[in-house]
This record gives C-alpha cells, structure tokens and sequence, in this order.
C-alpha cells in the first residue's frame, strides 16, 4: 500500500500492516509505526507531539502559492507557416495579420503586468508563430525593461517558436534579453515532417537549423525542444528519444495531445487512448534508462517533476500540476485580442468558440479578472483536495487539479474522477514510477532520483512550445 501524508512525506507497506494500522492494532513494536510517527502519519503521544513539522511541509509543498502569478503569455499572432493536423491554438495562414497583438493592447498588457505582485515574472512569446510578430515581441520586450528599472522585478523571457528562418539581427536581441527558447521536434525527420506538414515539407531541416543557431548564439541550456505525440509517434519511442540525443539535448518532454484546436477535429486520426499513451510511456523509459546506463545523461521533463514531487519536499512551477490550480493562480494568458485567460488552454478554447473561461481584457484592472465568473469557476473546482475522488486519493499531495481541461473533456469543471483523463495518466505514472523504483536496481533508483532533484527549473521544460 502506498500511504501518503496530507504534506506528501510517504511510505509503502504490507496491505496486512496498513489494516492493523487503521484499526489500531499495529503492535507499538512494529517498524511501521516508528516509520507512520516519523512521516507525522501516526501520533502515538499526544503531549510529545507537535503539528509543526508537518505543516512547515505543507508550507513548503505549496510555496507556489507565495509566488503568486509567475507566468504570463502574451500571444503575439495566431499566424503560422505550418498546417499541423493536431494544433491546439487554431492557427491562421500567415497573411492574417488581423490575427496580431496591436500596439495599443500590448500597452495595456504592460501595465497588467506590473499590477500583479509577483517578484519574478516569466514572460512567454506564443503564437501561432510569435516570429511572424517579432516587431511587436521587441516592443513588448523593451516596455517590460523600461517599466522595470522602477519595479525591479527578476524578469525572465522565453519565445516559443518553431525557431524557422532566424536572423542574425532577431539573435541579437534575443541574446541582449537573455531569451530561453523553446521549440517542438516531434522526433526523426519522417515523423516531425508528417505531424507538421507546411509547403516545402522541410519543417525539420528547419528546426533543426534554428536549434543549432539558437545554441551556438544564446548557448546550449538556452534551448529546449518538446514532442507531441501523434498516433505515429506511439509506435516509435525509441526513435524519438535517439533523434534528441543525437541532437545533443539532454532532457525531453514525452506530452500527449490535448483536446483542443484542430486536434479535435483530426482525433480519429491524430488521438489515441490514455491506456495506449502509458504503454508508449513505458516503452519510452525503459528506453531512457538504457540510454543513461550507456552513458549519456536524458531525463523525461514530466517523470522529472513526479519524481521531485514524490522524492523532495519542494514546490515546483509547473502550472498544470498544482492544487489550487496553476490556471490564474500561477499563469495569465494575454491573447492577442487584448483579451485574458487563466490557461493556455482556456484560449484555446476560446478560439474554439466557447469562451467560457475569459477573465475579462486588458482595459479593464486585474481586480475585475479575479472577480470574473470564470476565476469563480477555477476556484470553485480547483482545488483536488476537496473534489470527489481526489480527496480520498494518497496522491492527492503530489497532484493537481484542472478544471478547464475537464471542462474540456468531460463538460464539467469538478470532472469524473473514473473517467477522467487527466486522472488516468497521473494515476498511471505516479504508479509506474513508484512500483519501477521499488523495483529497479540501486543503479536505476539513482538515476531516478537525481532525475527528482535536477536543478534546471521543470516547468521550462514543460511549456507549451509552438
Ligand atoms: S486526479 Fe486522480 S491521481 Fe490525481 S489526486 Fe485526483 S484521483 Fe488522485
């Protein structure tokens, strides 16, 4: 049994032991229970013990909340040069420029910025393809700095982009604002060029010219590359991990589709099943594992933060994983209509049609968004641990909740546990992960935990790219 406190600290134990335990009849001798007092799941003496510790975890698990709103999108142009058949973000062909972020808007957008508290703020450039709007990326860019010599924020700026066709003049400015990239390669040529058709068919050679420019101008840990994963892709994981360690990139990121955009529109074609996504999940680590004990050091962007979530006390960044939710809590989408939404999924939606969850625009004052019935509704089904499943789960500690995706998937915000997707993978994953590390060699269990403990923040690596 797998038996969690409500600050995370966690042991396993015999089902027979578990039982004694609930029922009070684990003898005061058993191991167990030394253990059950050490991770303050068990208090034997009323008068010897404090809360104290456990909830100085707490407070340490959920530092994010501290934080406040560190991740603010500005989507520059839903304009793209590619046709991929599972685009979350409804792009438009690339002489739409109806479809940018105008002058005024981003102003504001500035200004909102600066009214949430925040210390550290990470600004992310989105599109579409933010580079079809560079001009307006640098603007924003250079209104952020300006505005900041009087806040003194820690700024951190990251473009996700497809990184085709960057100039010299484009480095420089991103070099100048100490720019990380993001990138996606869906793995080997074949694979990447069939997910992300555009005329020339040469999105990879593409790619991969802009990664290697980006690197050898903004330096190597300034670029990341994610993977989405298609029908196509499932069959081959190790073909996918092998193209990112021949491209020298030392972590990768194995998401699944989400159900938004066109990708819902091709999901007989493009979907799969949660159960099918584990099995490749699988596959793929098994294929890590071997990949590190040849040597060369990959971790898997997402088993990294279940790791850390399980190994270490620590909050983390990442915005999909959080109870109370990440969306508005911990990220704020400035679209590129001047109008705001508490996840990038929330627009996407939006540009779906259905713009249920938008906070409010950028006239009108951050208040007037956390008053929106929309932020009602993330607060209202935001927190797992008092929705229905959740609350009863031992991971409940280590996971989150996401009411805009079960909106999504399931029409209902709170979401059926049994049913849900989003529950399916993380059950799936936290339970590999436990049952191969219980089972692994010395050798794979350290590897599992340095994975837990990398330093380089987690949530970079898991950002939506374009
Ligand atoms: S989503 Fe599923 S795995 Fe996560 S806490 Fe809820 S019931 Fe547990």
């Amino acid at each position: 049994m797998f038996v969690s406190s409500m600050a995370g600290d966690w042991l396993t134990m015999p089902a027979a032991a578990f039982r004694a335990f609930v029922s009070h009849e684990l003898p005061d001798d058993s191991p167990y229970l030394a253990d059950l007092q050490a991770r303050h799941l068990a208090v034997v003496d009323v008068s010897k013990s404090s809360l104290a510790p456990l909830l100085s975890q707490y407070r340490s698990r959920k530092s994010y909340l501290m934080g406040g709103q560190a991740l603010h999108i500005f989507v520059v142009s839903l304009r793209c040069h590619h046709t991929c058949s599972y685009c979350q973000v409804s792009r438009q062909g690339v002489n739409a420029q109806a479809f940018d972020l105008a002058d005024s808007p981003a102003e504001l957008a500035v200004e909102r910025l600066f009214d949430w508290p925040s210390h550290e703020l990470t600004i992310e450039f989105q599109g579409g393809e933010p580079m079809l709007n560079f001009e307006q990326v640098m603007r924003i860019t250079r209104l952020i700095v300006a505005r900041n010599q009087q806040e003194g924020r820690a700024l951190r700026f990251v473009l996700a982009s497809t990184l085709h066709d960057l100039t010299e003049e484009q480095l420089d400015f991103l070099a100048e604002h100490r720019f990380k990239l993001s990138t996606s390669l869906d793995g080997p040529e074949w694979l990447h060029n069939a997910n992300r058709p555009r005329p020339g068919r040469d999105s990879y050679r593409r790619t991969i010219e802009g990664i290697e420019r980006g690197r050898r101008r903004l330096g190597d840990d300034a670029v990341s590359a994610l993977t989405t994963l298609t029908k196509l892709s499932l069959a081959v994981p190790e073909e996918i991990i092998d193209e990112y360690r021949k491209l020298g990139l030392h972590s990768i990121s194995l998401r699944p589709l989400s159900p938004y955009g066109f990708a819902t529109k091709t999901v007989s074609r493009t979907g799969y099943a949660t159960s099918d996504y584990l099995t490749f999940y699988k596959r793929a680590f098994e294929h890590l594992v071997a990949v590190n004990q040849s040597g060369y050091a990959m971790d898997e962007s997402y088993a990294a933060l279940l790791l850390s979530q399980l190994f270490t006390s620590f909050g983390h960044g990442y915005v999909d994983l959080r109870s109370p939710s990440g969306a508005g809590l911990g990220a704020v989408i400035y679209d590129y209509d001047g109008r705001v939404y508490p996840s990038d999924e929330a627009r996407m939606l939006a540009a779906m049609g259905d713009p249920t969850w938008c906070l409010g625009d950028v006239s009108q004052p951050v208040s007037a968004w956390l008053e929106s019935p929309a932020m009602a509704s993330v607060l209202f089904a935001g927190v797992a641990e008092a929705l229905p499943t959740c609350s009863d789960c031992a991971y409940v500690p280590m996971c989150g909740a996401d009411p805009v995706e079960h909106y999504a998937r399931q029409r209902d915000t709170v979401g059926h546990r049994p049913t849900s997707d989003f529950c399916q993978r993380n059950m799936g994953l936290f339970d590999f992960l436990l049952e191969r590390f219980e089972k692994g060699s010395a050798e794979d269990q350290r590897l599992m935990q340095r994975w837990a403990m990398r330093q380089d923040p987690v949530e970079e690596a898991l950002h939506v790219a374009a």
